[in-house]
């Protein structure tokens, strides 16, 4: 539709497959994945406009700043390490400095979000962990809260439990990554830790903090995974009694470890395997729900109202949508409710 307009490619495929991506035709500029965020600055040749350094916005009242990129970690499956590199993290101060421009701006909930958000700081000259970002930023004396994105199990310290089971800002939530409830599968996976030691983690968060939510992905179709390696997943997500589960079926990543292994679950087992999973999601999410029925939460109030109901909507600090009566003013708000009603789909609030 527009002759003169340039077509500029980036992202995690370009570090490895340039060459292949640079004679498609109309491709114009091809700009290496750690420097996007300097694509327009590169591409027009005139100074960045996101001088403010401000990473990523949600509707209006969540934004996600990004504190590190890349992982050091080669889990078999996964090609992040390959493309992106090594972890790196941004400077405290930097970080800093977005979350007041973002806060001033009005939003309401920090998203801390990285690669592999759990090695922050520990590429530092002085080493710092994460529990170090966020006293550095939940001093700020606003209404607000911060809520951390996925993180990996070996990350959650015990100063960590610490400071979320304290912190009045940092949400009561966490997203740890299982992928498998199986020993052997975790083994040929690269994932550093066993069934057990997953599962004594998440008792030992539950006693510090007992109402916390948990969510986690399960991978699913992984070469040699049997019905016996997978029911050993659902047995050990129902025992930690994670409240959501994103389910994904294994893909091949070219130059992964898991790239040599053959695939032996047939896709229609794998499909299979993903819908229990998902039912499985959803019964435990009810399950976890009911434990807030009559209590009070706190919610964030999103701009847009819920499509089909047209209540309000917005997240609890423990990540459950709630849907709640209101007019507009609220929105972007948190704001203090009581939960009235759970059934399988929903969960209603009252103010
Ligand atoms: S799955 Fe996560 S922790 Fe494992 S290598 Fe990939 S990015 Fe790193």
């Amino acid at each position: 539709m527009n002759p003169k307009a340039r077509i500029a490619v980036t992202g995690c495929v370009v570090e490895k497959d340039a060459d292949i991506i640079s004679k498609i035709d109309g491709v114009t500029d091809i700009i290496k994945n750690c420097d996007k965020e300097k694509l327009l600055s590169l591409i027009t040749g005139q100074a960045s406009v996101t001088s403010n350094n401000i990473t990523n916005f949600k509707g209006h009242t969540k934004a996600f700043v990004k504190v590190q990129d890349g992982c050091n970690n080669f889990c078999s499956f996964c090609k992040v390490p390959l493309v992106r590199g090594r972890s790196k993290s941004r400077p405290i101060d930097e970080i800093k400095k977005e979350v007041a421009l973002l806060l001033d701006a009005g939003f309401k909930e920090i998203v801390l979000s990285g690669i592999c958000l759990g090695e922050w700081g520990r590429d530092f000259k002085k080493t710092l962990e994460l529990t170090d970002l966020i006293e550095g930023i939940d001093n700020l004396s606003k209404d607000f809260r911060i809520r951390l994105s996925s993180i990996e199990l070996r990350y959650i310290t015990q100063r960590l439990i610490k400071k979320i089971a304290t912190s009045n800002k940092l949400c009561k939530h966490l997203h740890i990554p299982l992928q498998s409830g199986d020993d052997s599968i975790l083994k040929k996976m690269n994932r550093p830790y066993t069934r057990d030691e997953f599962l004594k983690k998440i008792k030992e968060i539950r006693t510090s903090i007992p109402h916390i939510g948990i969510t986690t992905d399960a991978l699913v179709g992984f070469p040699g995974e049997e019905e016996v390696h997978f029911n050993a997943t659902l047995a050990l997500l129902k025992e930690c009694k994670v409240h959501r589960i994103h389910a994904f079926s294994y893909s091949q990543r070219e130059g992964t470890k898991a790239a040599a292994l053959k695939r032996t679950v047939p896709d229609s087992i794998v499909r299979d395997r993903v819908d229990t999973l998902i039912r499985l999601s959803s019964e435990l999410s009810y399950e976890y729900r009911k434990e807030f029925l009559d209590k009070e939460v706190e919610v964030l109030v999103e701009s847009k109202r819920d499509k089909k109901t047209q209540l309000l909507t917005g997240y609890t600090d423990t990540y459950i949508r709630v849907l709640l009566e209101g007019d507009d003013s609220l929105m972007g708000s948190l704001y203090r409710c009581n939960i009235s009603d759970v059934t399988l789909d929903s969960t209603l609030a009252k103010a």
